[in-house]
């Protein structure tokens, strides 16, 4: 099995290290990771200035250092090694739930697999005060890993661990709540203006999300999909609104 891992925290991030550490009990691995961090970046593409690599060793895996975005490594990773069966994301600084699947990077390189027919899995952790505990979740990632890359009717999944030692593991659905959409704004010390905006959630988290399990202790597994199209309203919409030529 050839994998590809990359990750948004950048080629020396130590959840990368790790990541690439329990892929290899699986297959053979390259490293192809953005130079800086990318988080937050989302599925952005490099498009207006030339990509370029440099190649190097880390922990005895060939890597590739991008001036790129996540997608951006998965394309050329991708591109450079016939027959990728995978590309592994992580192992993320910080959870990925919920909405921030709209601008992970962690998650875009996933998706970005899913998009090329690869399959894709992201992979996240949280931080508080310390680094994630990664000598922990290496057992945990390394079984649940060899689950999911025999399930090959899951193309691109969403990993989130618990703090601490994980209670167990669920299969969940993406968690959406609403923010208040405060924005607050201070001075910085030459006396400007600037703002932070505030991400604080409106709604309780609900049973069976993905931000339940990983409150609950669980290890959280998310099943996306590329196809946004809320099929429902579509249909809705088609009885209740027909468009005809004349409309056009
Ligand atoms: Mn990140």
């Amino acid at each position: 099995m050839r994998i590809v891992v990359t990750n948004d925290d950048g080629i020396y991030s130590p959840g990368l290290h790790v990541l690439a550490e329990v892929a290899a009990v699986f297959g053979d691995v390259r490293i192809v990771a953005p130079d800086v961090e990318q988080s937050s970046m989302g599925h952005a593409i490099t498009h207006a200035r030339p990509l370029t690599y440099r190649p190097i060793t880390i922990d005895g895996f060939e890597a590739y250092r991008v001036n790129g975005t996540p997608a951006d490594c998965v394309a050329l990773g991708c591109h450079h090694w016939d027959r990728v069966d995978v590309v592994l994301s992580g192992i993320n600084l910080g959870l990925n739930l919920g909405n921030s699947a709209w601008h992970s990077g962690t998650l875009a390189a996933a998706k970005q697999a899913a998009l090329l027919g690869k399959r894709g899995i992201a992979v996240s952790a949280p931080v508080h005060e310390n680094e994630p505990s990664f000598e922990s979740i290496k057992p945990h990632l390394a079984r649940l890993l060899d689950k999911l890359l025999h399930a090959p009717e899951v193309n691109l999944l969403n990993v989130n661990f618990p703090a601490g030692e994980p209670e167990g593991i669920r299969w969940t659905r993406q968690s959406v709540r609403h923010y208040d959409g405060h924005v607050v704004p201070g001075k910085d010390p030459m006396g400007r203006t600037h703002f932070w905006i505030t991400v604080v959630p409106i709604e309780q988290t609900e049973e069976g999300t993905d931000r339940w399990a990983v409150e609950n202790g669980f290890v959280s597994v998310t099943p996306l999909r590329l196809d946004i199209t809320d099929v429902e309203a579509l249909n809705a919409i088609e009885e209740q609104i027909p468009l005809t030529l004349e409309d056009a």
